[in-house]
């Protein structure tokens, strides 16, 4: 048997488990959106910052420069003039990105780090390192890649870096780029080295990248998937618990609703009871009194006889009290019989119904034979589980009736057997006496009933036998074509004995 704690407690993780399951796998999901939808977030503020630096190079290639060189060779302006605060786009970028910086950092934002990488730089602070060397590498080889995205972590940090390739080398920038010895004077002079030199058209020579601190974001997405997470938590465990109080309150409803059918059903049956009670009680004092009044009245004549000397009705006035009292003493015996069938029972037994039928058929011995009687008892009759010596009584009652009954017939004729009725097993005494009147077929089971008020008897036999049949949830009804067609009492036991109250 399942034990009914543990039983519980498997519920109870059940009912756990599921909630947690699906708010993990939800959380998970929730997770990956709400980081990517900030990552793109992040990305497209930070593309924002390099496409501008992007302009600003282009400006200053497209229109800055093309302007100085002209007015240059129209002699407008004088001499070899070289500096890299109006002439060289990277350094003016990287100059403008530290100012940007500090503005940031006055408006209380975070700085954005920023690089211009390369691996041919005038400017060692431009050298790139090895990933970055690496990323110059692959836009050069693969034209289709335009940016390159990475969350990284630096000091526990988080940071989004961000890479685009620079402009590619157009036959503009070979002119400071290329030969040292083609470079304008001003800027051979400035940077003394080779680096910034020999440069090819087509080729991205460098690239530009920027480095956004991103935890917040992440913080952010933290924040925003517990919250999710414990609301639909919250939400299922509470469509679950709902569920299952729901179903609690439903079971609860039909124990209820059994225990008022139930307590309803009872309540009928005591009124049946106290009804049968009332009629017995009726019953019993009545015919109770009616031997009393014959006492009383002939031992009132007794009383007379004496005075007036009548002594020749002595002894019948004795007889007719004496007779009295007898019939009261087997009335109070058949009483007690019946109240005690209603109150104890002995423990049901497997036992042959031919040892039941042969019993009472011992005890029956001597009313049989002062009659004529012919007791057929069939061999086929089955074990049944009863009280014993109580299913005795119900045969010594059902044979004795059958012999009491037998009318004016000389050859008594009773048989004792079983039949199967729709499965059910049926046992009958059968008898050739005086038969039985439809009418009475149910009324002679009543307490006291007696289709013959001169007959011998008390009216309780039928009112027992009933009682001990019903006590192991069996029926039993006469069958009979009517008076002088002979009467066949059937009866059922279905083994199993109702409660003793
Ligand atoms: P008693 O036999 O003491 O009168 P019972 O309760 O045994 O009381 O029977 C009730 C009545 O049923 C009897 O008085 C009788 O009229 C009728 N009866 C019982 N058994 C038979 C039978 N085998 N044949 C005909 N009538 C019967």
């Amino acid at each position: 048997m399942p034990d009914p704690v543990n039983k519980e407690t498997a519920s109870l993780v059940r009912l756990l488990l599921l909630p947690l399951l699906i708010a993990s796998a939800a959380a998970v999901a929730l997770y990956f959106a709400i980081s990517s939808y900030l990552l793109n977030d992040a990305t497209e503020k930070i593309q924002n910052v390099l496409l501008s630096h992007r302009g600003f190079h282009q400006y200053l290639q497209k229109m800055m420069l093309p302007t100085y060189f002209k007015a240059r060779d129209e002699g407008n302006i004088v001499g070899d003039f070289y500096t890299p605060e109006v002439l060289s786009s990277s350094f003016i970028i990287r100059n403008m990105h530290e100012l940007y910086n500090q503005e940031r950092k006055k408006e209380g934002l975070p700085e954005i780090y920023y690089k211009m990488a390369s691996n041919n730089p005038r400017n060692p602070v431009n050298q790139a390192d090895e990933f970055e060397a690496s990323l110059i590498t692959m836009f050069n080889e693969r034209r289709d890649i335009t940016e390159f995205r990475k969350v990284i972590t630096i000091d526990g940090q988080k940071y989004l870096y961000y890479a685009k390739p620079f402009l590619t080398t157009s036959k503009a920038c070979i002119r400071c780029h290329g030969r040292r010895t083609d470079a304008p004077p001003g800027l051979q002079a400035l940077y003394p080295g080779e680096g910034g030199f020999n440069e090819k058209e087509g080729i991205i020579r460098a690239i530009e990248s920027l480095r956004m601190p991103i935890q917040n974001q992440y913080q952010t997405a933290y924040i925003v998937t517990g919250s999710l997470a414990t609301g639909i938590l919250a939400m299922i465990a509470l469509v679950l618990f709902n569920n299952r109080m729901r179903n609690l309150v439903r079971a609860r409803t039909a124990d209820l609703s059994l225990e008022v059918e139930e307590r309803t059903a009872r309540e009928k049956e005591l009124e049946v009871k106290n009804a049968e009670l009332e009629r017995f009680t009726y019953t019993v004092s009545h015919d109770l009194k009616s031997p009393l009044i014959t006492i009383k009245g002939f031992a009132g004549a007794l009383q007379k006889d004496i005075a007036t000397g009548r002594h020749d009705r002595l002894a019948s006035d004795l007889t007719r009290i004496t007779d009295a009292a007898d019939k009261m003493t087997s009335l109070l015996n058949d009483l007690l019989e019946l109240s005690r069938v209603g109150r104890m029972i002995n423990p049901p037994v497997r036992v042959a119904m031919g040892d039941i039928v042969a019993d009472a058929l011992t005890r029956l011995a001597g009313v049989l034979k002062e009659h004529t009687v012919t007791v057929t008892v069939a061999s086929d009759l089955p074990t049944v589980t009863a009280d014993q010596p109580r299913l005795v009584e119900v045969m010594q009652n059902l044979i004795e009736n059958a012999v009491k009954y037998r009318g004016e017939q000389q050859a008594v004729r009773i048989d004792v057997g079983c039949r199967s009725d729709n499965g059910e097993t049926i046992f009958f005494v059968r008898d050739n006496g005086i038969g039985i009147d439809s009418r009475y077929h149910e009324n002679i089971f009543g307490l006291f009933n007696k289709l013959d008020t001169q007959s011998e008897g008390t009216g309780i036999g039928l009112a027992l036998v009933r009682r001990i049949i019903e006590l192991h949830g069996g029926r039993i009804w006469v069958e009979s074509a009517g008076v002088g067609q002979g009467s066949t009492f059937c009866f059922t036991l279905p083994g199993r004995l109702a409660t003793v109250m």
